[in-house]
């Protein structure tokens, strides 16, 4: 890991490496954007470049050595210096230690896939809520000095999983700041923060990271051709860890079948019997994530066909290898309110996150976009149906 192995967000890494610079260093910093987007990468990376005892400077760019026996710990997350802070599996737990330690090598394991890939998916076991008992140990462990030289960061990855006790606790130790401690909160919804916590922060927005170095980054892992590459960047929300996810499915089957779909949706009277088979094909894998993945092509989709249509131009187009597909929907469904197609599949999207049966929700989904886009079809029967 080093600043060059962060994907994109150029702009912020000159930031962080700005406030190293001039010795402006924030107590309190809030990386708002997701893991994939680069949160965990750049507060690794720069808790890393702060603690290098031979870091690489010029006018304005410092860079750490990653070779010197800080970078090496900083590099595996096992520097004094550096406390990791995240979600962990429930339980009537106290303290670290009260965990068995299967669970303590799950912990250990997920650290350990963090540090070599800091956009590797982020998950131990049943863990969603950050507890009171880790804040206190924190604060414990700040009160006491280490013995290393360097800058103390606490990374708090998805600080808005921490719960009310935890979040109230947390409070007190940024209104008690500590000499040479900067708390790192990561968090892709920073909304869920509270105010007062938001406003003790210095805040940085990650933006998406850009399609082409998405595509560049899949490329350069070997994980996809350069087609596939194309149709995850457009589906991924600019969210590398959502790419890296999307790589074990079979993106050219999904797409396949969300074309499928919208056939079905304009057939003429056994139209019912076409998005009942569209529904159930959805729901056999019993698999939010999968059903996810559907609604988010089906977006990209849309999208391409009203952008051909209005532009007439195959620019900016991610399904770049379903050409002749793609133009005979953007025919079909030329006129049609995208904008509200589009809306009733975030709502799909909710609505699996909810636990609604994925099949009740394709089914009342292609129903309403069967209405939608029928009416953009009405003067203009579609030959792609
Ligand atoms: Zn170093």
């Amino acid at each position: 890991m080093a600043w060059e192995s962060i994907i994109g967000q150029k702009h912020l890494q000159q930031m962080l490496q700005q406030s190293i610079l001039s010795k402006r260093l924030p107590q309190a910093l809030l990386l708002s954007g997701s893991q994939g987007r680069g949160a965990v990468a750049l507060a690794v990376e720069y808790a890393k470049t702060l603690n290098c005892l031979s870091a690489v400077t010029t006018n304005d760019s410092i860079a750490s050595c990653n070779a010197c026996q800080s970078c090496l710990q900083a590099r595996t997350l096992q520097h004094p210096n550096i406390t990791i802070v995240t979600a962990l599996p429930p339980g009537r737990i106290e303290q670290m230690s009260d965990y068995k330690d299967d669970v303590i090598e799950e912990i250990k394991d997920q650290l350990a896939e963090i540090s070599k890939d800091p956009y590797t998916p982020f998950r131990i076991g049943s863990a969603n809520v950050i507890r009171i008992w880790q804040i206190r140990e924190l604060n414990k462990s700040l009160s006491l000095s280490t013995l290393q030289q360097g800058r103390r960061i606490v990374i708090i990855i998805d600080a808005e999983l921490m719960n009310t006790e935890a979040t109230n606790a947390f409070l007190k130790t940024l209104e008690e700041p500590h000499d040479g401690v900067t708390i790192i909160l990561t968090s892709w919804r920073p909304e869920r923060l509270l105010p007062t916590i938001v406003s003790r922060c210095q805040e940085l927005i990650i933006p998406p990271i850009a399609d082409d170095e998405i595509v560049g980054e899949l490329l350069r892992r070997g994980e996809s051709t350069e087609s596939e590459a194309r149709i995850i960047a457009a589906c991924c929300d600019g969210d590398m860890t959502v790419a890296l996810e999307f790589i074990h499915e079979d993106v050219q089957e999904i797409r396949n079948d969300v074309i499928t779909m919208f056939r079905s949706i304009l057939r003429g009277r056994d139209f019912r019997l076409g998005i009942a088979e569209s529904a159930s094909l959805v729901a056999e894998h019993r698999d939010k994530a999968r059903a996810l993945t559907y609604l988010r092509f089906m977006q990209v989709w849309l999208r391409d066909a009203r952008m051909l249509h209005i532009t007439q131009s195959t620019m900016g187009v991610s399904n770049q290898d379903a050409l002749d597909t793609l133009s005979k929907f953007a025919v079909a469904f030329g006129n049609a309110n995208v904008d509200s197609a589009l809306l009733s599949i975030d709502k799909a999207s909710y609505d699996i996150l909810q636990n609604v049966s994925i099949n009740l929700t394709f089914t009342s989904l292609l129903m309403d976009l069967r209405t939608i886009l029928a009416k953009g079809a009405a003067s203009n029967r579609p030959s792609a149906a």
